[in-house]
């Protein structure tokens, strides 16, 4: 079953949990919060196996009846909700039917744990009437319960919801223990290993999501050629993305485009001040990175990270998107 000592990284936040459950002061509700595929919902169902094992100590004991249910997440006092949608097409939410069916299962006494623990997935997903309706459960928690909402997207959920709970943020895993992760319990090879866990950002669970891999690939690819195109002076890469900036539909795409050149020059810009690899975000292109940061100044990288940042904010979006990406590549060029 999964334990906390499981879960890759989040030192501080872990240790929170830990002491909460050391101390007895469990708050009645918790906000899990932090970018995608970090680790959250597990940590979260790792953290409800001690709450439900009662066998005291800040692990599960793997063993009891309590343990031997919340393996498979079928424990009766484990109440999970995650947002569905209700009819093809439409989106997926969680809507008043789910927050009135957690309400019902958390009104009960629990059946064989001492307590009942309820996982609301990716809470942000909650349409108006579900957060009012969930708002008023915060407000009056039967006794006996713990709810964790769990969600990438902490400005979604309505203010008054966050208040009432006690807030775990966690970070990005550092690179190191993605990658060791990835050699230790997937078998990857080291070359392997260091280009996943690049892409993946400090995120695990991206690690494992080989489509979600593979779109951050292609994204960093177009970022990677734009650049270079900049450098040796081809023109075509800029119109390119110049033509898909003017395309709105494409605009997502763009957005990642452009994010995934900012942390490029931001790599180029630590490489040209400390010629390290250490600190690097795209590690695994570090030996393409160190050449190219030598045919430009730190200067310019700047100056173009500077425009990147205000394309991607708006600052220059409406304004031709050809003399915007023209203007970077200027700079880069200078
Ligand atoms: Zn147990």
């Amino acid at each position: 079953m999964l334990q906390l000592t499981d879960i890759i990284g989040h030192t501080a936040p872990l240790k929170v949990l830990k002491s909460a459950i050391n101390s007895g002061e469990i708050a009645h509700a918790y906000l899990f919060t932090g970018q995608e595929g970090v680790g959250k919902r597990s940590a979260a169902l790792a953290w409800a196996s001690i709450l439900l094992c009662g066998k005291g100590g800040d692990i599960a004991c793997g063993k009891c009846g309590n343990c031997i249910k919340m393996a498979k997440e079928v424990h009766p006092d484990l109440i999970l909700a995650s947002p569905v949608a209700r009819e093809k097409k439409v989106k997926e939410e969680l809507d008043i039917t789910h927050i009135r069916e957690l309400t019902k299962a958390l009104s009960y006494r629990p059946y064989e744990a001492k307590i009942k623990v309820a996982i609301v997935d990716r809470a942000d997903m909650m349409n108006t009437p579900a957060g009012n309706a969930f708002l008023k459960t915060l407000e009056e928690p039967p006794p006996d319960t713990v709810i964790i909402l769990v969600t990438s997207n902490i400005r979604s959920l309505l203010p008054t919801i966050v208040s009432r709970c006690q807030v775990i943020r966690f970070g990005p895993v550092d690179h190191e223990s993605v990658k060791t992760f990835l050699m230790d319990m997937k078998g990857m090879g080291e070359n392997e290993a260091e280009a996943v866990a690049a892409l993946a950002k400090g995120s695990p669970g991206t690690a494992l999501n080989n489509e979600e891999l593979e779109s951050r690939k292609e994204v960093r690819s177009m970022a990677w050629r734009f650049l270079c195109g900049i450098l040796d002076g081809d023109t075509s890469e800029v119109f390119k993305l110049a033509q898909a900036i003017d395309r709105s539909k494409e605009r997502a795409l763009v957005d990642s485009v452009l994010a995934s050149i900012r942390l490029l020059l931001r790599d180029l810009a630590v490489l040209k001040t400390c010629g390290k690899y250490d600190n690097l975000i795209n590690m695994d292109l570090g030996g393409e990175l160190l050449p190219r940061s030598r045919e430009c100044s730190l200067r310019s990288i700047l100056r173009a990270h500077k425009i990147a940042v205000d394309i991607s904010s708006g600052r220059l979006w409406n304004i031709n998107p050809l003399l915007s990406m023209s203007l970077m590549a200027l700079e880069m060029r200078k």
